[in-house]
């Protein structure tokens, strides 16, 4: 029922919406066969006139497009028969929408449960397609999810599961202000062309010219912007960095190239990501160098414990890349910072990385070596999963090659002994990096440490030598009962990071075998543990 005011006097009548009948359309139906007032898979919102608006979800579209009330498809292959062949981990992510709910549908509840519990067990099985939390606990819910409705009375918070590559096939902007100027250019020209014969020949000489140049530089820039098209990456310009990080407020941390600033993208019209921005502050040659190296490195990557590079901005001299966000900081403040993790998470998270570079050596092509493993470059995602970052220093190798030649790169403490030598290097020293780090995660302390009392314990690699020779690896963990009554594992641990250090880069297991012995699917042989491999 609308109503008119009776003393209305414009051309276009001003209806107004009084009452419906049902007060709200989204809610109707629900017993009923069908898919409710929008279709299948679509979520239904109430417009200030009352009318129904339906629109698919984040990585879902319309079935056909001329039908808004339509059903929604997901633009993805999903089920279990396309997870067959990778887990679910590492093929979705989960969209949060507040205040939405699709209330039927749904195979299974699990009460109590925890709201990260709830998205960790719709993530693990193929079925789910969305997780719905709420007082009551979490429903899981399979295809086709009918009723689906958004209203600020909903107390749901629902969690869709879309594919990790929802930004795929999204292309950089075309220049319109390169074709604007070359328009004015042209026109100008045409008008002084009328003037004189000498300033017209001057002038058809400088169109030609200034042609030149910018056919030169379209090349160059379609040829740059073609590497990174290829890669599917979302471009940014330099504004829609400013908006996303609110002006560059948040700093998150900052590294060698540059900062890092908390944003916050537009995935779609109505939903939102959170994203790590780094801002490469030297644009000298050096880190023009990084940056392409960077991209066009991670950008072939995707493993869940590799951290996701969303997209670029490479606008004049402003360069930087857009990272999905990681709640849980780095692997260096969670280790040795006041509350020491458990045993049993600092295992996961040394398997997560072992998986990580297994991928990045053996799964990649060509074969990519990372050179600065060590914790401040392994991020912890929601789930306190090992996610390695930082490709900043990683170095291509062609698939017929299995030594490279380059410049010392990497940190401290962690970089293996052939660095520097005049040996060329390879995985290895990947290897050797994440003996180290392998040792600090099973110590929770770092590589070198002035302040542990005797002088003997200062450098934890030679320490973690004498002990294992003396049959006490117990003293590494101190007084962690948990890792105490894990004693094959932390045997097993302390094993294979004496392997991963070794100077002799041969007697380095790969990284492949090193995941297979932290698993225990294969047995560790007692590391040859002289004064040749240990400095002891
Ligand atoms: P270096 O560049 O010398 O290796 P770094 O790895 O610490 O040092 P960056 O990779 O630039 O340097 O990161 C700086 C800090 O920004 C990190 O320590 C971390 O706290 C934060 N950070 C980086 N990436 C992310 C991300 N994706 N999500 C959340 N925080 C991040």
């Amino acid at each position: 029922m609308s109503s008119y005011p009776k003393n209305s006097t414009g051309s276009s009548p001003n209806w107004s919406v009084v009452k419906t009948i049902p007060d709200n359309i989204c809610t109707t139906n629900f017993a009923e066969v069908g898919s409710g007032t929008c279709g299948f898979n679509s979520i239904c919102t109430l417009k200030p006139d009352k009318r129904p608006e339906c629109k698919c979800p984040p990585g879902y579209s319309l079935s056909d497009a001329n039908e808004e009330y339509g059903n929604c498809q997901a633009d993805f292959m999903q089920g279990c028969e396309a997870d067959a062949q990778n887990s679910s981990l590492d093929l979705y992510k989960l969209v949060e929408l507040q205040n939405t709910d699709w209330p039927t549908s749904d195979y299974e509840r699990i009460n109590p449960c925890s709201v990260n519990d709830c998205k960790a067990y719709c993530l693990q099985d193929c079925l789910c397609i969305v997780a719905v939390y709420n007082e009551n606990g979490c429903w899981k819910k399979s295809l086709p999810l009918p009723y689906g409705r958004q209203d600020t009375q909903v107390t749901s918070i629902s969690f869709l599961k879309v594919t990790k590559d929802e930004f795929a096939h999204k292309t950089p902007p075309t220049m319109p202000d390169k074709k604007g100027n070359q328009n004015s250019l042209i026109i100008l020209i045409s008008v002084l062309l009328g003037s004189s014969v000498f300033v017209n020949f001057l002038l058809v000489g400088i169109l030609c010219m200034g042609s030149f140049f910018l056919y030169q530089k379209k090349i160059s820039r379609n040829q740059r912007n073609k590497t990174i098209i290829q890669s599917s990456l979302r471009y940014f310009n330099y504004e829609e960095m400013e908006e996303a990080t609110n002006g560059f407020k948040e700093e998150l941390g900052r590294g060698s190239f540059g900062i890092v600033y908390k944003g916050v993208i537009d995935t779609d019209s109505q939903y939102q990501t959170e994203v790590a921005v780094k801002k490469l502050d030297r644009v000298v040659q050096d880190t023009d160098k990084e940056f392409r190296t960077e991209v066009s490195v991670i950008a072939q990557t995707h493993h869940r414990n590799l951290v996701k590079l969303l997209g670029y901005c490479d606008e004049s001299q402003h360069r930087m890349l857009v990272y999905e966000y990681l709640s849980n900081g780095t692997l260096a403040s969670f280790l040795f910072g006041d509350i020491k993790p458990s045993w049993n998470q600092r295992t996961q998270i040394a398997v997560g990385i072992a998986r990580g570079l297994r991928y990045l050596h053996e799964e990649c092509s060509p074969q990519i070596i990372h050179c600065d493993i060590k914790p401040q470059n392994i991020l912890l995602d929601d789930y306190y999963e090992a996610r390695i970052s930082d490709f900043g220093l990683s170095k291509l190798l062609g698939t017929d090659q299995s030594f490279t030649n380059t410049n010392i790169r990497g940190t401290k403490g962690y970089v293996a002994p052939e660095w520097f030598k005049t040996v060329p290097v390879s995985v290895k020293v990947d290897v050797y990096s994440f003996g180290v780090l392998l040792l600090e995660i099973i110590c929770c302390r770092r590589n070198v440490a002035m302040d542990v009392g005797e002088v003997e314990r200062a450098i934890l690699t030679d320490w973690a030598c004498d002990c294992f020779l003396e049959g006490a690896v117990d003293a590494l963990v101190n007084t962690d009962a948990e890792a105490l009554s894990d004693k094959m594992k932390l045997e097993r641990f302390v094993m294979v990071a004496l392997w991963c250090i070794q100077e002799d880069i041969s007697l380095r297991p790969t990284m492949k075998k090193v995941l297979l012995m932290l698993e225990g699917i294969i047995q560790v042989p007692a590391p040859p543990l002289t004064s040749y491999s240990c400095q002891i």
